[in-house]
């Protein structure tokens, strides 16, 4: 055994990411010699109590805990998810889903979306959502699992997520970290200690006088950012520039209308408002800028939106759009909203957690902690931040909205350059590039560039591969084909009762 290896690890925080954190390091290096794993939350301060809504990467996360999905999807009243509607966000009375997976099918070795740009150029006006399985099927309830043993059917390419109670979700993922030997600790931190040499944290000090001592600290403090920002002064790389929403009203509500597999996602004054239905209850919140919207008019037009009663009072919450400078520092890895906050609007939050666990366990540090894995780690970060920020402000930069201050703020508001050189390359010729590993594929853009209603200059020259007679049969047949697959798909209330959910 390495001498330096890392012993002790204290998880700062039992919010979402602090209980990811837990189960995901101790069911793959749990057993390392000598290495003990402590979690540290306070009950009296809470969670943020919101994060329900995820992609489709969740399902491998799940897969590397060992997560029964039946059991997962009872125990934290779950639903599925096949993309997300978004409603009026071009113009009210628009609506288009960015549906998981992809559209049609590749031919002659060219994406597919040039074919659907050559058929409107013929006139051919059916929406690029009825090449999808996951659309079609999320907007009439239905549900099924991807079929890999199926190459030929669109079912093969259908992709999903969860949609779950976040309190419980913890609570399931506790279960778990602590079977693998998690130690929990219940007190408020109201101390910390440094060595004298280093300046690396040594211990956290809880109310009663307890000492904690570690080697390693992740923090999952939420905003405030406990060790990362109050004691190590990470600083914070502010994107309310580009992301003017900076704060959100959330209230549960009782089931009702329509039980779709898709998270709602509908544009309002100042921002927009989320709508996730659960097994038992509906999520929703309305994400707005307090520059152009009071807390009270938010929260009127929030209780005026249900589909249900609410459960309970508006919550507010405030955030910042950006991210830290530095994730980690010396001995300390701030994970989820302590590492930096970007709006739900695409539900990735929890999926940031994910994948910086996985980078962290990817450069585990010995008690040298090098710098050079430092780096890479923190540098990873913020690309990671970066990519998506920019997939966000796409939604509120391509939209012809103009009737209210917001809007207009965002339409005509500077892209950064990466965007920027994403939608003149789109606006073209229909050409879409993913830079790097970026979280979101070239599907998931032509979605929001073709949903939010830009339309390119034209299409990839060898498309004219398929004579225009072939190119609107082969169209046909393709929308028919995911039409009919669709309809044969149970519905998502029907499938959720064969995984043993009770539903409200
Ligand atoms: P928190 O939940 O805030 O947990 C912090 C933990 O630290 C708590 O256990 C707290 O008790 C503990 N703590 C803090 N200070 C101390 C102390 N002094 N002593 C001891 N313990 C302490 N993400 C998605 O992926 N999908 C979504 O749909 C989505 N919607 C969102 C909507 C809104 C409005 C917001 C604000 C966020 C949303 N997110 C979403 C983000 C998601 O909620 C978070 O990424 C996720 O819940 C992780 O939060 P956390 O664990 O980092 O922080």
């Amino acid at each position: 055994m390495r001498a330096d290896a890392i012993r002790r690890v204290v998880i700062v925080g039992g919010g979402t990411a602090g209980w990811m954190a837990a189960a995901a390091i101790s069911r793959v290096i749990g057993d390392m010699p000598g290495l003990s794993i402590e979690l540290v939350e306070s009950e009296a301060i809470g969670t943020v109590g919101v994060g329900e809504a995820t992609i489709p990467q969740i399902v491998l996360f799940n897969k590397m805990l060992g997560i029964d999905e039946a059991e997962f999807l009872r125990e934290t009243r779950a639903t599925y998810k096949l993309g997300i509607e978004f409603v009026d966000w071009v113009r009210p009375g628009h609506r288009y889903v960015h549906p998981f997976g992809f559209y049609g099918l590749d031919m002659k070795g060219i994406e597919f979306h040039h074919f659907w740009l050559k058929g409107r150029s013929l006139g051919d006006t059916t929406p690029l959502d009825a090449y999808s399985i996951s659309a079609v099927a999320g907007l009439r309830e239905r549900f099924g699992h991807p079929r890999a043993d199926q190459p030929g059917s669109p079912l093969s390419q259908l992709a999903y997520a969860f949609q779950f109670d976040a309190a419980l979700y913890a609570r399931f993922l506790r279960r778990l970290a602590e079977a693998n030997g998690v130690r929990r600790s219940e007190g408020r931190i109201v101390a910390v200690e440094r060595a004298p040499d280093s300046g690396h944290i040594a211990a956290v000090i809880l109310e009663a006088g307890t000492r904690i001592e570690g080697d390693l600290f992740i923090d999952c403090s939420g905003f405030r950012g406990l060790l990362i920002e109050e004691e190590l002064a990470a600083g914070f790389e502010d994107w309310s520039h580009w992301l003017p929403c900076d704060r959100a009203v959330a209230v549960p509500c009782a089931p009702g209308g329509l039980r779709q597999p898709l998270t709602r996602s509908t544009a309002r004054a100042a921002g927009w408002q989320w709508r996730i239905p659960l097994q038992h209850r509906i999520g929703n919140g309305y994400v707005y800028s307090s520059t152009h919207l009071s807390d009270d008019e938010a929260a009127a037009t929030l209780l005026a939106n249900l589909d249900g009663v609410p459960l309970g009072d508006p919550r507010p919450l405030r955030f910042t759009a950006g991210h830290r400078r530095r994730a980690w520092i010396g001995n300390v890895v701030a994970l989820g909203l302590a590492g930096g906050f970007l709006e739900p609007l695409e539900s990735t939050s929890i999926h940031l957690v994910q994948s910086a666990v996985a980078r962290l366990l990817t450069y585990w540090p010995t008690r040298q902690f090098d710098q050079v894995e430092i780096d890479r780690f923190n540098s990873a970060h913020i690309t990671d931040y970066r990519d998506i920020r920019d997939f966000l402000i796409l939604h509120y930069k391509a939209t012809e909205r103009a009737d209210t201050a917001f809007w207009d703020y965002c339409r005509t508001l500077e892209p950064p350059p990466g965007l920027a050189e994403k939608l003149a390359m789109f606006r073209a010729n229909g050409r879409i590039f993913r830079e790097g590993s970026e979280l979101f594929t070239e599907t998931n853009w032509l979605a929001v560039m073709v949903g939010q209603g830009i339309v390119p200059g034209g299409y990839h020259p060898a498309a004219d591969l398929l004579s225009d007679a072939e190119t609107l049969s082969r169209l046909d047949h393709i929308r028919r084909v995911v039409a009919e697959t669709a309809t044969l798909l149970p519905r998502q209330d029907a499938y959720l009762a064969t995984q043993g959910c009770a539903l409200a």
